[in-house]
């Protein structure tokens, strides 16, 4: 017993050396990877539950790496921990905002881009200095900006975190709070801080309609949210069970593959131009 568990601890120590090793080699190309211009924004439609029109789209970023694209999920957490997602967070932010005027212009429609912002970028950037810098430079309508913030950046700083919310909706921008309901005590929240919208987490859209703990809470969460003078988006939405009920229970918008999946800027143009998503 004794034999297999030293063999069990040297292997152990060796795939922690190799899993070290491999963060390594992927901090040193991280860290290359915007000069590079590797880095890149892809885009998914947010449609209007009641008529199934664009009416924006979440800038997500991806990592163009070895011939393929690396999620988010593989990376953030290590460009969170280095602070790398700093600079990384700005360029997104900047990107989808240029991105997204040239769209505006060039189509005439009014639709408005969705950025995702870190615990770490949303303390350690000045965010609404950063955030009047890039719609400047873009042109970009404050209206048109949304950002998308995390419990966890509420949780670790509430009172310098309501003074920048309060800071960007002064200057127009929207914010809404992602993955409700996926952490803790979101309740308070929302009387405290200025929170625009709420995005209900995947797991709870997973299981609607067929669940019915489920159905009540998201219907609750709806329900509140509007009381509260709050919209609502549900993200994940695969199936058309799934949207009718949302849709039920006046779910303003709906994100997920049913629709689309985040899309490569040229084909997230080509479906702006289509009429309603059916
Ligand atoms: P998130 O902000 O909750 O983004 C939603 C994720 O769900 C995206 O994954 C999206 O592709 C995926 N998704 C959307 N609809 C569906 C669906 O119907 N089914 C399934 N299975 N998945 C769906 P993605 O792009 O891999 O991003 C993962 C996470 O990485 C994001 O979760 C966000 O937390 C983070 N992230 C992505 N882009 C950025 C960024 O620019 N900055 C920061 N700080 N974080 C980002
Ligand atoms: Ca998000
Ligand atoms: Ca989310
Ligand atoms: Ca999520």
């Amino acid at each position: 017993a004794k034999q297999s568990g030293q063999g069990k601890h040297r292997f152990f120590k060796r795939s922690m050396n190799e899993e070290a090793n491999k963060r390594l080699a992927m901090l040193g190309s991280l860290r290359t990877a915007l000069q590079n211009n590797e880095i890149t924004v892809h885009y998914q439609p947010k449609v209007i539950t009641a008529h199934k029109t664009i009416m924006g789209m979440e800038a997500l970023v991806r990592w163009r790496r070895n011939g393929g694209l690396a999620s988010p999920a593989d990376f953030i957490p290590l460009a969170e921990d280095t602070g790398l997602i700093v600079p990384i967070g700005r360029f997104v932010l900047e990107e989808s905002c240029r991105q997204t005027q040239h769209w505006r212009t060039a189509s005439g429609k009014d639709v408005k881009v969705a950025v995702n912002v870190s615990p770490r970028q949303f303390r350690e950037d000045d965010m609404p200095l950063l955030v009047r810098e890039v719609l400047d430079k873009t042109g970009l309508p404050p209206g048109a900006l949304e950002l998308e913030i995390t419990e966890s950046v509420l949780m670790q700083n509430p009172e310098q975190s309501r003074i920048t919310l309060q800071d960007l909706r002064a200057m127009g921008v929207t914010t809404s709070l992602d993955d409700f309901g996926a952490g803790y005590s979101s309740l308070s929240y929302l009387r405290r801080f200025p929170i625009d919208v709420l995005k209900i987490d995947k797991s709870f859209v997973d299981d609607v309609p067929d669940e019915r703990q489920a159905n009540m809470l998201v219907r609750a969460i709806v329900e509140m949210a509007h009381g509260l003078n709050i919209q609502v988006v549900a993200e994940g939405v695969e199936t058309k069970d799934q949207l009718d009920f949302l849709h039920k229970i006046e779910t303003d918008y709906i994100q997920g593959y049913y629709f689309s999946k985040p899309l490569p800027p040229e084909e997230f143009e080509a479906l702006l131009h289509e009429g309603p998503l059916v």
